[in-house]
């Protein structure tokens, strides 16, 4: 039943759900269900994971990126999270590497300006006794223009280095589901849960909604994980005083020969002496992120605004000022809704950026809810999560240390590199023989200017649950966000590779290009200047 991972399977699959007795029903498709997923099935439940639209839909594909310990967690004094961070962090880096990279970032200081190389330098010392060794250096005025050319120097005293990691966040939910998938479990997308179903005062099971047009269906299992990230708070009132506060953060990406950045550059924004970030990915350029309450309707995805648009080109401004970058410079924009636990409550008033980004749980009889948390620490999470569902029927669930990814096997792709190679066993773990299969047929062409082979793109529409046109280049690709307009001069050559593969008629592949630029309009390009 795991074998084709697609819409055809989907279709078989869903009818049969309702007849399983699943031990672990864990809804939402981000990075937090997808480790939830991966840990029940490492220990042998039957668990089933339903996502609304698809994976990585929400937050998920839309963070900023960071396998971080995050230092401004360690400078609030949030020490569990930054601990749990600095280590998963580690892990992430041996068990995952082509996905989860080493990224050098540059903290520089001006004369009469926080933070100064010794306050920085103490905190990162701290950072590093987490991590279990030394990981940064200072460089001097004269070193830091060649690491950053093009950065400010007037007053600039010299920049302290320190090591953290990037990935692909959706690439990371899919590798995570695949492993889960290995074991055993089934994952779903374009499936609403629209409500719980209780008896005797416990949750039982769920209703849910098939997107694609398929009937209700009430399925029954014995816990359940909710794990839906901003939309938490949607299936279950949240327990007192712990409410969400969904909080935006959004990101410019600048084509690399634009602003061309070897490491992360991390620096105080004039405005709000907010830490804002930018670093390269995928050959572009990153510039983020904000941190302001999103008052807009969960259902539709988040946009930049105007005035975030402003604060971005105000960070680039302020440290690149000869580059003189303008919004006719940027390629595409993100904006995700961070699931932030508010200190005082829903209306709570306080700055954003001083909200904790540590997670909890919300418990009642049959039913766990994550609300909460960040990308990197999914594994301990996930573990934290599944320990609560097995308290309540009876399994003890611990942190075993077990690795979430299995080896990958070894294959060579003659005509690539082995950076390429890295890449390509990162994004697609055990999946990367069936890939390299297409490589040989495809070729080892890149799309555009992209990192992205041909072959991945063929890949996905056979073997990646694509629904929609979204799902294939925002999400199992990053083309819609690298490419410029979307990609919209490649769709006739994507269109030539993956129809027939997708299995869509001609009126169903106009339907999803037409409904796939109007979404890259509303929520990818830059915003309505009304916005
Ligand atoms: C701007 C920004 C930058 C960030 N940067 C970083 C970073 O650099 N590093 C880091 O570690 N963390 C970062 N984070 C935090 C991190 O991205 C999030 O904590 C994480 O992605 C949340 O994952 P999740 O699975 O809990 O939620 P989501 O990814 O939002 O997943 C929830 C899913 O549940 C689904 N869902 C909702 N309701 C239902 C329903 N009724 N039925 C079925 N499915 C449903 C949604 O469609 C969604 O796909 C950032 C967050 C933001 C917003």
């Amino acid at each position: 039943m795991n074998q084709d991972w697609n819409a055809q399977w989907r279709q078989q699959a869903l009818p049969r759900l309702a007849t399983q007795p699943w031990d672990l029903i864990v809804i939402g498709g981000g990075i937090s269900g997808a480790g939830i997923l991966r840990e029940a099935a490492r220990r042998g439940w039957r668990c089933l994971l339903l996502e609304q639209r698809d994976f990585a839909w929400g937050t998920s594909s839309r963070s900023s990126k960071m396998v971080h310990g995050g230092l401004r967690y360690i400078a609030k004094g949030q020490w569990r999270l930054t601990r749990d961070s600095v280590r998963e962090r580690q892990r992430l880096l041996q068990e995952a590497p082509g996905l989860v990279e080493p990224m050098g970032f540059l903290m520089p200081h001006y004369r009469g300006q926080f933070p100064g190389p010794r306050v920085f330098g103490g905190l990162l010392s701290l950072y590093d006794a987490l991590a279990g060794r030394r990981n940064h250096r200072f460089h001097d005025a004269g070193q830091l223009p060649f690491l950053v050319p093009g950065v400010k120097t007037p007053g600039l005293l010299g920049g302290t280095c320190f090591l953290d990691a990037l990935t692909d966040d959706a690439r990371l939910v899919l590798r995570v589901l695949a492993e889960a998938r290995a074991d055993g479990a089934l994952a779903l997308n374009g499936v609403r849960v629209t409500g719980l179903l209780r008896e005797e005062g416990r949750v039982c099971g769920v209703e849910i909604d098939d997107s694609e047009g398929g009937a209700p269906r009430q399925l029954r299992c014995s816990v359940l994980a909710v794990a839906t990230g901003a939309w938490a708070e949607r299936l279950r009132p949240a327990d007192a005083g712990r409410q969400l506060r969904p909080l935006r953060g959004s990101h410019l990406l600048l084509p690399g020969w634009r602003l061309p950045v070897a490491h992360a550059l991390s620096f105080m924004h004039a405005e709000d002496r907010r830490p804002v970030f930018v670093f390269p990915w995928e050959g572009a350029t990153v510039v983020g992120t904000t941190d302001l309450d999103h008052h807009e309707d969960l259902d539709l995805s988040a946009s930049i605004s105007q005035q975030e648009l402003h604060y971005l080109l105000a960070a680039c401004a302020q440290q690149f000022p000869e580059a003189r970058i303008v919004a006719g410079d940027v390629l595409s924009t993100w904006a995700g809704v961070r699931p932030v636990v508010a200190a005082g409550g829903a209306d709570s008033q306080g700055k954003p950026s001083n909200e904790t980004r540590e997670h909890v749980l919300w418990q009642e009889p049959g039913c766990v809810t994550l609300a909460g948390g960040k990308l990197t620490t999914f594994r301990p999470q996930a573990i934290e999560v599944l320990a609560a569902c097995g308290a309540m029927i009876g399994r003890s669930v611990s942190d075993d240390g077990a690795p979430v990814f299995a080896p990958v096997p070894a294959v060579d792709i003659p005509g690539l590199s082995g950076a390429q190679l890295r890449r390509l066993a990162g994004r697609h773990g055990r999946d990367l023989p069936r890939l390299a299969q297409l490589v040989e047929q495809l070729g080892h062409e890149c799309v555009g200017a992209s990192d992205t082979l041909w072959a991945e793109l063929a890949f996905a529409a056979e073997a990646e649950m694509v629904l929609h046109l979204d799902d294939l280049l925002l999400r199992r690709t990053r083309l819609g966000l690298l490419l410029a307009e979307g990609g919209a001069s490649y769709l006739p050559a994507i269109r030539n590779l993956c129809q027939e593969r997708l299995g869509w008629s001609d009126a169903h592949w106009q339907a999803e290009e037409q409904r796939y630029l109007a979404l890259w309009q509303r929520h990818h390009s830059l915003p309505r200047t009304d916005a």
